[in-house]
Protein backbone atom coordinates (compact mmCIF):
# COMPACT_ATOMS: atom_id res chain seq x y z
CA UNK A 1 0.00 0.00 0.00
CA UNK A 2 1.52 3.18 -0.91
CA UNK A 3 0.61 5.90 1.23
CA UNK A 4 -0.74 9.36 0.26
CA UNK A 5 2.12 12.04 0.09
CA UNK A 6 0.98 15.22 2.22
CA UNK A 7 2.29 18.06 3.30
CA UNK A 8 3.80 17.59 6.49
CA UNK A 9 2.76 19.91 9.62
CA UNK A 10 3.42 19.57 13.55
CA UNK A 11 1.92 19.93 16.59
CA UNK A 12 4.56 20.47 19.06
CA UNK A 13 6.93 17.59 18.97
CA UNK A 14 4.90 15.30 16.94
CA UNK A 15 4.70 15.79 12.92
CA UNK A 16 1.30 14.91 10.97
CA UNK A 17 1.46 14.22 7.29
CA UNK A 18 4.73 13.19 4.83
CA UNK A 19 6.23 9.88 6.15
CA UNK A 20 5.22 10.07 9.70
CA UNK A 21 3.91 8.02 11.74
CA UNK A 22 -0.07 7.90 11.88
CA UNK A 23 -0.46 9.57 15.17
CA UNK A 24 -3.48 8.48 17.88
CA UNK A 25 -5.33 11.45 18.89
CA UNK A 26 -8.36 12.04 21.34
CA UNK A 27 -10.45 14.40 23.00
CA UNK A 28 -11.25 14.73 26.42
CA UNK A 29 -14.79 14.90 27.75
CA UNK A 30 -14.21 16.55 31.12
CA UNK A 31 -15.35 20.20 31.80
CA UNK A 32 -11.89 22.28 30.28
CA UNK A 33 -12.39 24.53 32.84
CA UNK A 34 -11.75 21.63 35.42
CA UNK A 35 -7.94 21.54 35.47
CA UNK A 36 -7.17 18.44 37.68
CA UNK A 37 -9.88 16.54 36.11
CA UNK A 38 -8.98 17.30 32.26
CA UNK A 39 -5.47 16.66 33.36
CA UNK A 40 -5.99 13.39 35.15
CA UNK A 41 -8.11 12.43 31.84
CA UNK A 42 -5.18 13.22 29.88
CA UNK A 43 -2.86 11.40 32.07
CA UNK A 44 -5.15 8.06 31.09
CA UNK A 45 -5.23 8.61 27.56
CA UNK A 46 -1.43 8.74 27.57
CA UNK A 47 -1.23 5.80 29.36
CA UNK A 48 -3.68 4.35 26.80
CA UNK A 49 -1.36 4.90 23.78
CA UNK A 50 -2.65 8.63 23.10
CA UNK A 51 -0.34 10.43 21.34
CA UNK A 52 -2.16 14.39 20.62
CA UNK A 53 -4.89 15.45 23.00
CA UNK A 54 -7.97 17.86 22.31
CA UNK A 55 -9.82 20.10 24.63
CA UNK A 56 -12.84 21.92 23.95
CA UNK A 57 -12.89 25.78 24.74
CA UNK A 58 -15.79 27.34 24.91
CA UNK A 59 -15.47 30.21 26.77
CA UNK A 60 -12.80 32.44 28.57
CA UNK A 61 -12.47 30.66 31.53
CA UNK A 62 -11.73 27.68 29.57
CA UNK A 63 -8.64 29.65 27.89
CA UNK A 64 -7.77 30.42 31.36
CA UNK A 65 -7.27 27.07 32.18
CA UNK A 66 -5.02 26.25 29.29
CA UNK A 67 -1.87 27.05 30.63
CA UNK A 68 -1.71 24.90 33.53
CA UNK A 69 -3.54 21.84 31.61
CA UNK A 70 -0.63 22.73 28.67
CA UNK A 71 1.83 22.40 31.64
CA UNK A 72 0.81 19.06 32.98
CA UNK A 73 -0.09 17.37 29.70
CA UNK A 74 2.99 15.37 28.03
CA UNK A 75 1.76 15.35 24.70
CA UNK A 76 0.55 17.82 22.05
CA UNK A 77 -2.33 19.94 22.98
CA UNK A 78 -4.65 21.18 20.79
CA UNK A 79 -7.98 23.80 21.00
CA UNK A 80 -11.30 23.40 19.63
CA UNK A 81 -12.59 26.37 19.13
CA UNK A 82 -15.89 27.00 17.16
CA UNK A 83 -16.71 30.52 15.74
CA UNK A 84 -14.98 33.29 17.97
CA UNK A 85 -11.52 34.17 16.79
CA UNK A 86 -10.97 36.27 20.15
CA UNK A 87 -10.27 32.74 21.83
CA UNK A 88 -8.20 30.80 19.25
CA UNK A 89 -6.10 33.87 19.49
CA UNK A 90 -6.23 33.29 23.75
CA UNK A 91 -5.84 29.55 22.92
CA UNK A 92 -2.34 30.44 20.90
CA UNK A 93 -1.24 32.40 23.33
CA UNK A 94 -1.88 30.44 26.02
CA UNK A 95 0.44 27.85 24.83
CA UNK A 96 -1.42 25.26 22.81
CA UNK A 97 0.02 23.19 20.07
CA UNK A 98 -2.59 23.37 17.60
CA UNK A 99 -6.30 24.78 16.92
CA UNK A 100 -9.28 23.34 15.40
CA UNK A 101 -11.39 25.85 14.23
CA UNK A 102 -12.66 26.69 10.81
CA UNK A 103 -11.72 29.97 9.09
CA UNK A 104 -14.84 30.65 7.84
CA UNK A 105 -16.74 30.69 10.54
CA UNK A 106 -14.96 33.17 12.26
CA UNK A 107 -16.25 36.23 10.11
CA UNK A 108 -14.14 39.49 8.65
CA UNK A 109 -11.07 38.68 6.82
CA UNK A 110 -9.76 41.18 9.65
CA UNK A 111 -10.41 38.31 12.20
CA UNK A 112 -8.90 35.47 10.16
CA UNK A 113 -5.89 37.83 9.77
CA UNK A 114 -5.05 38.03 13.18
CA UNK A 115 -6.13 34.21 14.10
CA UNK A 116 -3.55 33.30 11.05
CA UNK A 117 -1.04 36.18 13.22
CA UNK A 118 -1.16 34.82 16.30
CA UNK A 119 -0.88 30.55 14.99
CA UNK A 120 2.09 31.94 12.80
CA UNK A 121 3.77 33.83 15.96
CA UNK A 122 3.22 30.89 17.71
CA UNK A 123 3.77 27.94 15.26
CA UNK A 124 1.06 26.39 15.51
CA UNK A 125 -1.07 24.58 12.77
CA UNK A 126 -4.79 25.02 12.32
CA UNK A 127 -7.15 22.12 11.83
CA UNK A 128 -10.28 22.72 9.87
CA UNK A 129 -12.85 20.44 10.48
CA UNK A 130 -15.56 20.02 8.43
CA UNK A 131 -18.53 17.76 9.66
CA UNK A 132 -21.37 16.73 7.35
CA UNK A 133 -23.92 18.22 9.50
CA UNK A 134 -22.06 21.71 9.14
CA UNK A 135 -21.75 22.08 5.41
CA UNK A 136 -22.85 25.37 3.33
CA UNK A 137 -26.27 25.75 1.96
CA UNK A 138 -25.10 26.96 -1.38
CA UNK A 139 -22.52 23.86 -1.64
CA UNK A 140 -25.29 21.35 -1.22
CA UNK A 141 -27.07 23.12 -3.84
CA UNK A 142 -24.02 23.16 -5.89
CA UNK A 143 -23.90 19.51 -5.81
CA UNK A 144 -27.11 18.11 -5.05
CA UNK A 145 -26.55 14.41 -4.19
CA UNK A 146 -23.27 14.50 -3.86
CA UNK A 147 -22.60 15.59 0.09
CA UNK A 148 -18.76 14.11 -0.16
CA UNK A 149 -17.97 16.42 -2.91
CA UNK A 150 -20.12 19.32 -0.80
CA UNK A 151 -17.90 18.72 2.05
CA UNK A 152 -14.67 18.78 -0.09
CA UNK A 153 -15.75 21.57 -1.17
CA UNK A 154 -16.51 23.17 1.88
CA UNK A 155 -13.11 22.15 3.31
CA UNK A 156 -11.13 23.63 0.73
CA UNK A 157 -13.16 27.32 0.79
CA UNK A 158 -11.88 27.39 4.52
CA UNK A 159 -8.14 26.34 2.90
CA UNK A 160 -8.03 29.03 0.49
CA UNK A 161 -8.91 31.67 3.10
CA UNK A 162 -5.69 30.34 5.03
CA UNK A 163 -4.01 30.10 1.49
CA UNK A 164 -4.68 33.77 0.73
CA UNK A 165 -2.90 34.32 3.96
CA UNK A 166 0.12 32.92 2.94
CA UNK A 167 -0.47 29.86 5.74
CA UNK A 168 0.08 26.72 4.60
CA UNK A 169 0.26 24.66 8.45
CA UNK A 170 -3.34 22.99 7.77
CA UNK A 171 -4.62 19.96 8.77
CA UNK A 172 -7.96 18.91 6.91
CA UNK A 173 -11.39 16.42 8.63
CA UNK A 174 -14.23 15.96 6.64
CA UNK A 175 -16.66 13.66 8.98
CA UNK A 176 -19.58 12.19 8.52
CA UNK A 177 -21.91 10.07 10.74
CA UNK A 178 -21.67 7.24 8.04
CA UNK A 179 -19.05 5.66 6.69
CA UNK A 180 -19.25 5.89 2.89
CA UNK A 181 -20.02 9.40 3.17
CA UNK A 182 -16.85 9.82 5.27
CA UNK A 183 -14.57 7.64 2.87
CA UNK A 184 -15.87 9.24 -0.74
CA UNK A 185 -15.36 13.08 1.08
CA UNK A 186 -11.38 11.99 2.37
CA UNK A 187 -11.21 10.72 -0.92
CA UNK A 188 -11.76 13.48 -2.44
CA UNK A 189 -10.39 15.92 -0.67
CA UNK A 190 -7.18 13.92 -0.85
CA UNK A 191 -6.98 14.37 -4.66
CA UNK A 192 -7.37 17.68 -4.37
CA UNK A 193 -5.09 19.30 -1.80
CA UNK A 194 -1.25 18.27 -0.50
CA UNK A 195 -2.60 18.77 3.05
CA UNK A 196 -2.27 16.19 6.16
CA UNK A 197 -5.86 14.57 6.93
CA UNK A 198 -6.71 13.47 10.70
CA UNK A 199 -9.41 10.70 10.10
CA UNK A 200 -12.82 9.99 11.82
CA UNK A 201 -16.22 9.01 11.16
CA UNK A 202 -18.10 11.57 13.74
CA UNK A 203 -20.92 10.70 16.02
CA UNK A 204 -20.07 7.10 15.76
CA UNK A 205 -21.76 6.10 18.85
CA UNK A 206 -21.58 3.83 21.36
CA UNK A 207 -18.77 1.23 21.48
CA UNK A 208 -20.68 -1.49 19.96
CA UNK A 209 -21.47 0.10 16.15
CA UNK A 210 -19.01 3.01 16.92
CA UNK A 211 -16.05 1.01 17.00
CA UNK A 212 -17.08 -1.01 13.87
CA UNK A 213 -18.29 1.96 12.13
CA UNK A 214 -14.38 3.63 12.80
CA UNK A 215 -12.68 0.12 11.96
CA UNK A 216 -14.65 0.22 8.63
CA UNK A 217 -14.14 3.97 7.39
CA UNK A 218 -10.96 4.65 9.17
CA UNK A 219 -9.52 1.30 8.36
CA UNK A 220 -10.84 1.50 4.76
CA UNK A 221 -9.09 5.15 4.00
CA UNK A 222 -5.92 3.74 5.64
CA UNK A 223 -5.89 0.86 4.10
CA UNK A 224 -5.62 2.97 0.59
CA UNK A 225 -2.74 4.83 2.00
CA UNK A 226 -4.90 7.80 2.75
CA UNK A 227 -4.65 9.75 6.46
CA UNK A 228 -2.27 10.87 8.58
CA UNK A 229 -3.76 10.90 11.97
CA UNK A 230 -6.72 9.27 13.42
CA UNK A 231 -9.45 10.04 15.79
CA UNK A 232 -12.06 7.46 16.88
CA UNK A 233 -15.53 9.47 18.44
CA UNK A 234 -17.36 7.21 20.40
CA UNK A 235 -20.05 7.96 23.17
CA UNK A 236 -18.08 6.47 25.67
CA UNK A 237 -14.69 7.06 28.31
CA UNK A 238 -12.42 8.23 25.62
CA UNK A 239 -9.76 6.00 26.95
CA UNK A 240 -12.14 3.54 24.79
CA UNK A 241 -11.20 5.90 21.83
CA UNK A 242 -7.46 5.64 21.86
CA UNK A 243 -7.31 1.34 22.14
CA UNK A 244 -9.68 0.94 19.33
CA UNK A 245 -7.61 3.63 17.74
CA UNK A 246 -4.44 1.76 18.36
CA UNK A 247 -6.08 -1.73 17.01
CA UNK A 248 -7.17 -0.11 13.61
CA UNK A 249 -4.19 0.52 13.23
CA UNK A 250 -2.60 -2.44 13.88
CA UNK A 251 -5.56 -4.18 11.72
CA UNK A 252 -4.55 -2.30 8.59
CA UNK A 253 -0.66 -2.81 8.90
CA UNK A 254 -0.36 1.04 9.66
CA UNK A 255 1.81 -0.33 13.36
CA UNK A 256 3.62 -3.57 13.84
CA UNK A 257 4.65 -3.00 17.36
CA UNK A 258 2.71 -5.86 19.09
CA UNK A 259 2.39 -9.68 18.92
CA UNK A 260 -0.04 -10.28 16.48
CA UNK A 261 -2.80 -13.43 17.25
CA UNK A 262 -4.60 -15.14 14.75
CA UNK A 263 -6.65 -17.78 15.46
CA UNK A 264 -9.01 -20.01 13.61
CA UNK A 265 -12.49 -19.43 14.06
CA UNK A 266 -12.71 -23.25 14.48
CA UNK A 267 -15.22 -26.01 12.73
CA UNK A 268 -16.35 -29.27 12.72
CA UNK A 269 -12.75 -30.58 13.20
CA UNK A 270 -11.69 -29.11 16.02
CA UNK A 271 -11.36 -31.38 18.89
CA UNK A 272 -10.15 -29.13 21.70
CA UNK A 273 -11.00 -25.65 23.66
CA UNK A 274 -9.65 -24.00 21.26
CA UNK A 275 -11.33 -20.40 21.76
CA UNK A 276 -9.74 -20.55 25.76
CA UNK A 277 -6.39 -21.48 24.31
CA UNK A 278 -6.38 -18.15 21.55
CA UNK A 279 -7.92 -16.01 24.65
CA UNK A 280 -5.37 -17.12 26.74
CA UNK A 281 -2.22 -16.61 24.49
CA UNK A 282 -3.76 -13.13 23.59
CA UNK A 283 -3.51 -12.24 27.01
CA UNK A 284 -0.53 -13.43 27.49
CA UNK A 285 1.46 -11.65 24.85
CA UNK A 286 -0.84 -8.74 24.52
CA UNK A 287 2.68 -6.63 26.54
CA UNK A 288 4.77 -7.56 23.85
CA UNK A 289 5.61 -4.74 21.34
CA UNK A 290 7.42 -6.05 19.07
CA UNK A 291 6.57 -7.56 15.29
CA UNK A 292 5.08 -11.44 15.74
CA UNK A 293 2.45 -13.02 14.21
CA UNK A 294 1.45 -16.05 15.97
CA UNK A 295 -1.17 -18.92 15.14
CA UNK A 296 -3.83 -20.68 17.07
CA UNK A 297 -5.14 -23.66 14.83
CA UNK A 298 -7.82 -25.87 15.64
CA UNK A 299 -6.39 -29.00 13.67
CA UNK A 300 -3.39 -30.49 12.84
CA UNK A 301 -4.53 -31.38 9.14
CA UNK A 302 -5.16 -27.74 8.00
CA UNK A 303 -3.28 -25.78 10.68
CA UNK A 304 0.20 -25.67 9.81
CA UNK A 305 -1.02 -24.79 6.26
CA UNK A 306 -3.36 -21.78 7.15
CA UNK A 307 -0.92 -20.61 9.80
CA UNK A 308 1.69 -20.66 7.11
CA UNK A 309 1.90 -16.84 7.27
CA UNK A 310 2.71 -16.80 10.87
CA UNK A 311 5.82 -16.49 12.49
CA UNK A 312 4.91 -19.62 14.76
CA UNK A 313 1.87 -21.61 15.22
CA UNK A 314 0.31 -24.32 17.13
CA UNK A 315 -1.79 -26.61 15.27
CA UNK A 316 -4.43 -28.43 18.16
CA UNK A 317 -5.25 -32.13 18.29
CA UNK A 318 -7.51 -34.09 20.49
CA UNK A 319 -5.84 -33.25 23.79
CA UNK A 320 -2.33 -32.17 22.07
CA UNK A 321 -0.62 -29.23 19.70
CA UNK A 322 1.44 -29.54 16.82
CA UNK A 323 4.01 -26.63 17.39
CA UNK A 324 5.47 -25.19 13.95
CA UNK A 325 6.99 -22.06 12.80
CA UNK A 326 6.41 -20.88 8.72
CA UNK A 327 4.59 -23.24 8.69
CA UNK A 328 7.35 -26.18 9.36
CA UNK A 329 6.67 -28.61 12.08
CA UNK A 330 8.64 -28.30 15.33
CA UNK A 331 7.40 -30.94 17.79
CA UNK A 332 3.99 -31.76 19.75
CA UNK A 333 3.50 -30.81 22.89
CA UNK A 334 0.14 -32.32 25.65
CA UNK A 335 -2.85 -30.16 26.11
CA UNK A 336 -1.19 -28.25 29.14
CA UNK A 337 2.07 -27.58 27.79
CA UNK A 338 0.96 -25.87 24.60
CA UNK A 339 0.25 -21.94 25.72
CA UNK A 340 4.43 -22.36 27.75
CA UNK A 341 5.20 -23.80 24.50
CA UNK A 342 4.24 -21.44 22.72
CA UNK A 343 5.39 -18.34 24.85
CA UNK A 344 8.66 -19.70 25.31
CA UNK A 345 9.20 -20.15 21.19
CA UNK A 346 7.50 -16.38 20.99
CA UNK A 347 10.83 -15.51 23.51
CA UNK A 348 13.48 -17.41 21.52
CA UNK A 349 11.96 -16.21 18.02
CA UNK A 350 12.10 -12.08 19.22
CA UNK A 351 15.25 -13.13 20.74
CA UNK A 352 16.56 -14.19 18.23
CA UNK A 353 17.31 -18.19 18.81
CA UNK A 354 18.07 -20.44 16.21
CA UNK A 355 15.79 -22.93 16.68
S1 LIG B 1 -7.76 -24.86 11.12
FE1 LIG B 1 -8.83 -26.83 11.16
S2 LIG B 1 -10.33 -26.58 12.84
FE2 LIG B 1 -9.65 -24.53 12.30
S3 LIG B 1 -11.19 -23.84 10.83
FE3 LIG B 1 -9.44 -24.65 9.66
S4 LIG B 1 -10.04 -26.77 9.27
FE4 LIG B 1 -11.37 -26.06 10.94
Amino acid sequence: MERRKSRRIFAGKVAIGGSAPVSIQSMTNTDTRDCAATIAQIERLVEAGCEIVRVAVPDRAAVQALPEIRRHCPIPLVADIHFNHILAIAAAEAGVDKIRINPGNIGSQERVREVVAACRAHGIPIRIGVNSGSVERELLAKYPGDLPRAMAESALRHVRILEAEGFYDICLSLKASDVPTTIAAYRTVAELCPYPLHLGVTHAGTPAMGNIKAAAGIGGLLAMGIGDTVRVSLSSDPVEEVKSAREILRAVGVRRDFAEVIACPTCGRCQIDLIEIAEAVERAVKDIHQPIKIAVMGCAVNGPGEGREADIGVACGKGDGLLFRKGEILYKVPRAEIIPALLKLADDVLNGEQL
